[in-house]
């Protein structure tokens, strides 16, 4: 980059909020996507302090036919971060204020670069709850709002697109503007509140946001429940419902994520023998209500073949299998080519997972699966090993048949590309697929109406 350019952006931001020398630039080169084909350094890293200044950088940008991209904690798992044209990365890490919590409205705002965990922690502080929680809490608020992440407890209050109630979001021409409010109903015109949601980064950039959070729950308990088959399991998910009970989450884990996060923690998971599990987390008002849940719960999974049911009696207790839930990931990474995301309708959840150990015997890369049984996301976990757990000399060239044969699975059942992590880079070639050409039309002249230069995170999405 023109020494020009990186001297007037540190005339907008100051000397110290731009970032242009290469080994310090690495960092900013990927997210959480393993591969490292897709990884790309940018020209420089830029920290503005408010919008105004995100406003004069896009002004820039647009001028010099510069790329700029967004980025957040940079836990993303599709590269959505990515600078995939070098240029220019926006950090957020001077606009990370907790500005309001407003106990009157259920309501807080929040600049970008809030990390999750900073969020919890100031609405908890004062006695709140934030249902939505995808898995990394250093995740930040702009880049949980542009993916419309979910997370585990999306079965009882969905993803975070139900919480956002108002943005500040700078367009790529430099303009600023503000979309909803401090309100919860708003049928004034088109959503655009909503078209920002999950837009990766790729339509503006957010700067700040209003987010609905709840009363916290006075009482949790938390089940694990063993069962000889992945179909059984999910077969008690639609039968929980019907006994009018919507728990917190339900999870499903596989016998093969449970014996590596088992070796990778040294610790035992609470139940033996199983093939799958379902970790249910209930929420109420009261001990009493709690019980009365976990009780109901136990019968439905008994009824539906279930091996055991083991409750978690103690915070310590629950802590313990939500911390190893949370640890599947870490086990996983160091062989990791792919974490899909797929959703599929609740009842094709078990024929999808089948299917995916289908392509796994057939294609010989292993591929432990997790994911959120309530709302149908399916995490599929295509490994550089194979089934004797030893690298496979040709992944490379088994990875794209596997996770296309998955995809078409997917497709068969009514599915979707992503749950949760969005598109960004990796999956934009099942876009057309899924979409058909009229919506990916639709999608592009969206895009070229706000972004005529197409300098907002290039090549993202579509
Ligand atoms: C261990 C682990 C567990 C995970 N579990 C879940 C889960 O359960 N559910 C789930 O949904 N996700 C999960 N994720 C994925 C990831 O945490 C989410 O996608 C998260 O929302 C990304 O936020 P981020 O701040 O890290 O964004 P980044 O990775 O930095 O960026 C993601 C996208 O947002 C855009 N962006 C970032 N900031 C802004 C901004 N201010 N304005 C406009 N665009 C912006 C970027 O350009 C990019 O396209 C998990 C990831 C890991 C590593």
């Amino acid at each position: 980059m023109d020494k020009n350019i990186i001297q007037k952006l540190a005339a907008i931001v100051g000397e110290k909020g731009v970032i242009s020398a290469k080994d310090l630039l690495e960092n900013y080169s990927h997210d959480e996507f393993p591969l490292p084909e897709i990884w790309k350094l940018p020209d420089a890293a830029v920290k503005p302090r408010n919008a105004e200044e995100v406003s004069e950088i896009l002004k820039l940008a647009n001028k010099e036919k510069i790329p700029v991209t967004p980025r957040g904690g940079g836990t993303g798992l599709c590269g959505g971060c990515v600078p995939q044209n070098g240029g220019i990365v926006l950090l957020f890490d001077n606009m990370n204020k907790v500005l309001e919590v407003d106990p009157d409205n259920f309501m807080v705002t929040a600049q970008a670069g809030v990390m999750l965990r900073d969020l919890y922690a100031q609405i908890e502080k004062e006695g709140f709850f934030f249902p939505p929680h995808p898995g990394d809490e250093t995740a930040m608020v702009g880049g949980v709002i542009a993916t419309n992440a979910g997370g585990a407890r999306a079965v009882k209050y969905g993803t975070i697109r139900n919480f956002v109630r108002g943005i500040e979001v700078v367009l790529p021409g430099g303009d600023i503007i503000n979309l909803g409010g401090k309100f919860i109903k708003n049928s004034t015109g088109f959503n655009l509140l909503q078209l920002f949601i999950g837009s990766e980064g790729t339509l503006g950039v957010i700067t700040k946001a209003v987010i609905s959070f709840l009363a916290a729950p006075k009482e949790t308990a938390t089940l694990v429940v063993p069962y000889d088959t992945i179909q059984d399991a999910i077969g008690t998910v639609p039968a929980i419902m019907k006994g009018k009970i919507v728990p917190l989450a339900i999870e499903f884990i596989e016998e093969d994520a449970i014996a590596i996060t088992e070796k990778h923690l040294s610790k035992k998971w609470p139940v033996r023998d199983a093939k799958a599990c379902l970790v249910i987390i209930l929420d109420a008002a009261s001990r009493e209500e709690v019980d009365r849940l976990t009780q109901a719960i136990a019968d439905i999974a008994l009824k539906n073949k279930a091996k055991d049911v083991f409750i978690a009696d103690t915070k310590t207790r629950e802590k313990e299998i939500l911390d190893f839930r949370s640890s599947m990931y870490e086990a996983l990474k160091p062989n990791l080519i792919e974490t899909l995301d797929i959703a599929v309708p609740v009842s094709e959840i078990a024929a999808h997972v089948e299917a995916v150990h289908r392509i796994e015997k057939e294609q010989g890369l292993w591929i432990p699966t997790y994911g959120h049984a309530g709302d149908g996301n399916v995490h599929a976990h295509i490994m550089k090993l194979g089934l004797d757990q030893k690298i496979k000399k040709d992944w490379q060239k088994i990875y794209p048949v596997v996770r296309k044969l998955i995809h078409e699975d997917a497709k068969k059942r009514g599915g979707m590309i992503s749950g949760e992590h969005g598109i960004g880079l990796i999956k934009r070639e099942y876009m057309l697929d899924f979409l058909g050409p009229k919506q990916i039309e639709i999608m592009r002249s969206i895009k070229s109406i706000l972004d005529p230069n197409n300098i907002l995170n290039p090549g993202k999405i579509v």
